[in-house]
């Protein structure tokens, strides 16, 4: 700024004729040139700073440019979002409504109007839910045109589950393989396949539309996750439509069933009834006898001994009567999958007709049976009179077929008293008076009465192991009855030179008694029935007497009624052993046995 001034004063000085000191014209041309250099480069600055500032608007109008880009590209991701948003929301929508369904009917109807909403109707035309039934697909399908046929999908919903995997057809006219299509108005298609939990394909989701190239690789992505859905819940629905044909079921069986059934907990309450054991308790209720009470009491035995079953027949009604309803209880214990609490099932067969026609046959038989017994005692009184001569004296011949009859009569008359007692045992009126008893003095005593018949029938008897046998809590007539029927059985089976032998084996909780004979034994097939009633086997076993094939049933009868088993150990041609236990019951349980 001073250069110039002094400069200034300088070229006046010049021009005023005053002489410049070589000094001062140094100066002077210092201060020219340093004047010239400072505008030189002020001008050099300026247009430096000038095209700094154009670099720097240019920058600006750079950056602004890139923002409004990413502006604008963020707009179109925001708007891509809020599209996406949509769809979800609308699948979220459809989800929830196929999956609070559980008709089949209904969650098909819902899949197809899902995919409809969507993929939106300006582009889709119709879609199909596609499910394979092993041969062939049943196809349940919506289209914007009713008139549209329906069988399309096949082919886009056989292509999906063959290949397991989305497939996309972009142009129908173009690709020669889906040709065929293009006669329904299907430009595009896409289908893809329905794959349940456990990895089964089920069918195909198909959608199409009359544009090209409609689907993108969103709508892909898009509906492969609306198919894991849609799987599930037409998994879940068609599970809930067997379980209702089920319950179904189980309801009319349980109506229709001529059984009782009841299902009691284990406290004796009643879980379930059907309408035939509800009936049964509105008229025990009627009649005041506790059906209730009696399977509580079932419910309580199954438990208190740890049984699993227990069967038991139960009366309601009056007693002996035809109101009175007999039936056969069976319980069992049921468990339950995942509950842990036992449950019992209770079968209550309706058994009074069966009874009272039982009770009819017993009542025909005791009535036959007196009716013949009255007139045998009379025919053989008068032939035992006949016999004695009292009527006159006979000859040897005709007493010897006097005799035969007499015998006859004799054992006609004990096969009457045999089923007399057959049948009141069979009613139910097996009486049985136990009392304690030695077994060594039973047996040593029915031995004695069969030595002489054996000895007289060429048979050798043998009495094995009695010294020692305990006292037994029995009914001691009874149980020498059925020795009596297994001695005489034996007697009767074996050949003259044969032997018979009695004895028993005690142990801590019974005692075994036997009778085994070296006679004609019996075939094993045999072994099993001849304990049962009128059963006679075919071959002529007897060596002496007859059969009526009650004998063993009566043996069997007392037996059980004294808490004991029979049975029999046989080899054909060597023999038979039968054998019957009885229980060792301690003096304490006296009361609560027999
Ligand atoms: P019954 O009252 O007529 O004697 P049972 O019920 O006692 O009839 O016997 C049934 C069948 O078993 C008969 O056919 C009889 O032949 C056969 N049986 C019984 N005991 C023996 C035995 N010890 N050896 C061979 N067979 C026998």
């Amino acid at each position: 700024m001073v250069g110039p001034v002094y400069l200034a004063l300088f070229t006046v000085r010049a021009k005023a004729g005053i002489v410049l000191t070589p000094t001062e014209s140094i100066i002077f041309w210092c201060l020219v040139i340093g004047t010239f250099g400072s505008i030189v480069s002020l001008l050099l600055l300026s247009q430096y700073r000038l095209k700094e500032n154009q670099r720097f608007v240019q920058q600006i109008d750079g950056l602004r440019r890139e923002r409004q880009e990413q502006i604008s590209e963020l707009e179109s991701i925001n708007s891509d979002l809020r599209v996406q948003i949509r769809r979800q929301q609308s699948l979220e929508e459809s989800l929830r409504a196929i999956t609070n369904s559980l008709r089949l009917d209904d969650v098909l109807s819902q899949v197809l109007d899902s995919m409809m909403q969507m993929l939106g109707t300006n582009r889709v035309s119709a879609a199909a839910l596609s499910l394979f039934n092993g041969g062939g697909f049943n196809h349940h399908t919506v289209a914007l045109d009713p008139t549209m046929e329906t069988d399309w999908a096949d082919p886009l919903a056989r292509q999906a589950v063959l290949r397991r995997t989305a497939v996309v057809v972009g142009d129908t006219l173009q690709e020669q393989e889906w040709r065929a299509i293009y006669r329904y108005g299907i430009v595009s298609a896409l289908s893809i396949p329905l794959i349940d939990v456990n990895n089964v394909v089920r069918g195909a989701l198909v959608v199409v539309s009359p544009q090209r190239q409609a689907f993108s690789s969103a709508d892909i992505r898009h509906m492969t996750s609306f198919s894991i859905q849609a799987s599930v819940a037409v998994h879940n629905a068609e599970l809930h439509a067997q379980l209702s044909q089920q319950r179904v079921m189980l309801e009319a069986v349980l109506r229709d069933i001529t059984d009782g059934l009841v299902v009691m907990s284990e406290s004796g309450a009643i879980v379930m009834a059907n309408p035939l054991a509800i009936e049964a308790f509105q008229y025990s209720d009627r009649e005041q006898a506790g059906l209730r009470g009696d399977l509580a009491q079932m419910v309580y035995e199954i438990q208190a001994d740890g049984i699993s079953k227990l069967s038991r027949e139960l009366r309601i009604g009056e007693n002996d009567t035809d109101r009175e309803r007999i039936f056969q209880a069976h319980a069992s214990q049921v468990r339950i999958a995942g509950d842990g609490y036992g449950h019992i099932a209770v079968v209550l067969h309706d058994i009074s007709d069966h009874k009272a026609q039982e009770r009819k046959r017993v009542e025909f038989i005791s009535m036959v049976a007196h009716e013949l017994r009255n007139p045998l005692n009379t025919l053989n009184g008068f032939l035992k009179v006949v016999l004695q001569e009292k009527a006159g004296p006979l000859n040897e011949l005709q007493q010897e077929f006097l005799g035969l009859a007499d015998g006859q009569a004799e054992a006609l008359k004990g096969r009457i008293s045999e089923l007399l007692e057959f049948n009141r045992n069979e009613a139910g009126r097996l009486k049985l008076y136990p009392q304690w008893a030695n077994l060594t003095d039973l047996l040593t005593v029915t031995y004695a009465r069969f030595q002489i018949h054996a000895e007289q029938a060429g048979l050798t008897m043998n009495l094995a192991n009695v010294d020692q046998l305990p006292d037994v809590l029995m009914d001691s007539e009874r149980i020498g009855q059925v020795l009596t029927n297994l001695i005489e059985n034996a007697m009767k089976a074996t050949a003259s030179g044969g032997s018979v032998t009695i004895g028993a084996e005690a142990t801590d909780s019974e005692v075994k008694i036997f009778v085994r004979d070296t006679g004609v034994g019996i075939p094993p097939d045999e072994q099993a029935r001849i304990f049962g009633r009128f059963y006679r086997l075919e071959r002529k076993s007897s060596q002496h007497g007859v059969h009526l094939g009650l004998g063993l049933s009566i043996c069997q009868q007392i037996v059980e009624g004294h808490n004991g088993r029979i049975w029999v150990e046989s080899a054909p041609g060597e023999g038979s052993t039968f054998l019957f236990t009885l229980p060792m019951i301690g003096r304490a349980q006296l009361s609560t046995t027999l």
